[in-house]
C-alpha cells in the first residue's frame, strides 16, 4: 500500500506550501519536491487541490441511551458520515448512568465501537462521586488510555454534578493525569426555569432555549474555570455558544490559565429564530445549550479568529424527526436534546469561514483538525501532515459546490438542520491510515478498521500514543 499525491497544495496549522507528499503502509513516508515513486506506488494527481489532515472530531454522542431512547448514528454510520466530509477521526463520550461503574460503562462502549471505519478514543463522564468512583478514574487513563473526563454541570438530576462533586473529579482527574471537559450552563436554573415553564402550560420548543439564557451559561463557565483554578486542573468547555461564557475564557486565557473552548458549526450558522417554526418544526432544533441570537454568531467568529475558542467540534448527537425528536411535540422537556454534523462541519466552516473571508485556510485546519489532537493528546500522530504521522489525508477540491440535504447526507437521521445550505469545498479523496475510504463521493472504506487510540498521561514527557 504506497501512494504518491503530486503537486497538492498542502495545509496545515502553521504552514501552506506546495509539494508531493509519499504514503507507506498506514504513515506518512516522505514530503517534498518531485519524489521519486518507486514501483508499485500509486500516483495521484493533486494539482488544483489542497491536501489536509483528516479532522477530527472531538465531540460527538454515537448510540447513546438518552432521554428515553438512542442517537441514531453509531459508530459505522457516523464514521462513514465522517469520512464523506473528510473527518477521520473523532472522540465519543461515554456516559455512564447514576451508580454505574466507569469501567463496566466503558467496555459497553468498547463493544459497540466495532463498525468504526476510522480511529477514534473516548472522553469518559463522570455522572456521580462515590468511592467506586474514584479507585477507577486512574484505572480510565492507565489502563485504558483515557485522558480527558467530561462533567455535566446542566441536566440537574440525571446526569449533572454539583460543585462539591465537581471538585472531587478535578482533583482526581489532576492526580490521575488527566483534563476535564464541561458541560457548563447552572443546572438549578435551567431546572426550576423549565418546570415553571411547563406548569404554565408553556410547553413549545422556545420554551427550551428560554429555560437556558446565555447568562446561565456564562455563570456555569466561570464558576468551572474557577473551580479548576482552584484545584490546578486543566479544563475545555465544550459547544460554547455566546459573548458571556467566551468574555470569561478569554478572560482565563488572558490570566494563563489551561483553559480551552470549543464551538460548533450550528452556533455559528443557526439562531433561535427556529424554535418559532410552525408546528413541531423547532424541536428539530432542540440541543442544549440552544441555538442563541445572530449577534452571538459574529462574537463566536471572533472568538476563533483571536483563539479565545480554538475548537470547532459538533456535538453530533443525531435523533430523527419521526419516532424520536417527535417524543417532545407536547412537552419541550421530553424532546432528545441534539443534531448532526459531523459530515457537514469540514465543508460547513470551509465555505463560512475560509471562503467568507473571517478565517484563513491554515486556521480551518487548526480548529477543525490540529488543535483537537493537540488539546486531546493525540499530536503529532493525529492532526497535521509530517512525516512519520498516520496517513490520515483529505485531498480537498476547493471550487466543488453541493446542497446539503438529508436525502444525500450519510447520517441515518431523517432529517438535517442544515438542510439547503450551499457549500463549496469538498473532500475528493480520504485516505484513512494510508488506505481509500471516499473517493468522488463514494464510501469505499472498511468498517471495523478503525482502532481506539490510547493516550499517554497528561503531565508527564509527551510520549506517542498507540493503538
Ligand atoms: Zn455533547
Amino acid at each position: 500500500m504506497s501512494v504518491v499525491i503530486r503537486d497538492a497544495e498542502i495545509v496545515t496549522a502553521s504552514d501552506i506550501y506546495r509539494a508531493d507528499v509519499r504514503v507507506q503502509d498506514e504513515r506518512i513516508a516522505a514530503i517534498g519536491e518531485d519524489i521519486r515513486a518507486e514501483s508499485g506506488d500509486e500516483i495521484v494527481d493533486g494539482s488544483d487541490r489542497l491536501l489536509i489532515p483528516g479532522g477530527i472530531d472531538p465531540h460527538v454522542h454515537m448510540a447513546l441511551p438518552f432521554m428515553g431512547t438512542v442517537s441514531i448514528d453509531d459508530m459505522e454510520s457516523g464514521t462513514k458520515a465522517a469520512i464523506m466530509g473528510g473527518t477521520t477521526g473523532l472522540i465519543d463520550f461515554v456516559i455512564p448512568s447514576k451508580g454505574d461503574s466507569l469501567l463496566e460503562t466503558l467496555d459497553a462502549w468498547k463493544a459497540k465501537s466495532d463498525g468504526a471505519s476510522h480511529d477514534y478514543t473516548f472522553h469518559m463522564a463522570v455522572v456521580d462521586w462515590d468511592e467506586r468512583i474514584a479507585s477507577e478514574i486512574p484505572r480510565v487513563v492507565h489502563d485504558h488510555g483515557i485522558t480527558s473526563f467530561k462533567i455535566f454541570m446542566a441536566y440537574k438530576g440525571t446526569l449533572g454534578v454539583d460543585d462539591e462533586q465537581i471538585f472531587h473529579i478535578l482533583e482526581a482527574t489532576r492526580d490521575a493525569g488527566a483534563m476535564v471537559n464541561a458541560h457548563a450552563v447552572n443546572g438549578d436554573v435551567q431546572f426550576l426555569l423549565a418546570n415553571r415553564f411547563a406548569e404554565e402550560g408553556k410547553t413549545g420548543p422556545p420554551f427550551h432555549a428560554l429555560a437556558q439564557p446565555p447568562r446561565a451559561e456564562g455563570e456555569a463557565t466561570g464558576r468551572m474555570i474557577d473551580l479548576a483554578a482552584i484545584a490546578g486542573q486543566e479544563v475545555y468547555i465544550v459547544h460554547v455558544t455566546c459573548d458571556d461564557a467566551i468574555e470569561r475564557i478569554a478572560a482565563a486565557r488572558a490570566r494563563g490559565e489551561r483553559v480551552w473552548g470549543e464551538t460548533c458549526p450550528q452556533y455559528l450558522l443557526l439562531d433561535d429564530s427556529v424554535y418559532d417554526l410552525p408546528g413541531f418544526e423547532g424541536g428539530k432544533y432542540v440541543l442544549s445549550p440552544p441555538l442563541r441570537k445572530k449577534e452571538d454568531q459574529e462574537a463566536l467568529w471572533n472568538a476563533l479568529r483571536t483563539d479565545q475558542i480554538s475548537v470547532v467540534g459538533t456535538d453530533h448527537c443525531a435523533f430523527s424527526f419521526k419516532g424520536q425528536k417527535e417524543m417532545g411535540r407536547d412537552d419541550f422537556r421530553l424532546i432528545p436534546n441534539g443534531l448532526l454534523g459531523i459530515e457537514e462541519r469540514m465543508a460547513l466552516m470551509y465555505t463560512h469561514g475560509v471562503r467568507e473571508g473571517r478565517i484563513d485556510a491554515s486556521r480551518w485546519v487548526e480548529l477543525c483538525c490540529t488543535n483537537p489532537a493537540k488539546i486531546f493528546g493525540l499530536y503529532p500522530r493525529k492532526g497535521t501532515i509530517a512525516v512519520g504521522g498516520d496517513a490520515d489525508l483529505v485531498l480537498w477540491d476547493p471550487a466543488a459546490t453541493n446542497t446539503i440535504s438529508a436525502k444525500t447526507h450519510h447520517s441515518k437521521c431523517d432529517y438535517n438542520v442544515f438542510e439547503g445550505f450551499e457549500t463549496v469545498g469538498a473532500p475528493t479523496r480520504v485516505w484513512v491510515r494510508g488506505e481509500l475510504a471516499a473517493e468522488d463521493g463514494k464510501f469505499v472504506g472498511t468498517p471495523g478498521r478503525g482502532r481506539q487510540l490510547k493516550r499517554a498521561p497528561r503531565g508527564v514527557r509527551r510520549e506517542p500514543v498507540t493503538a
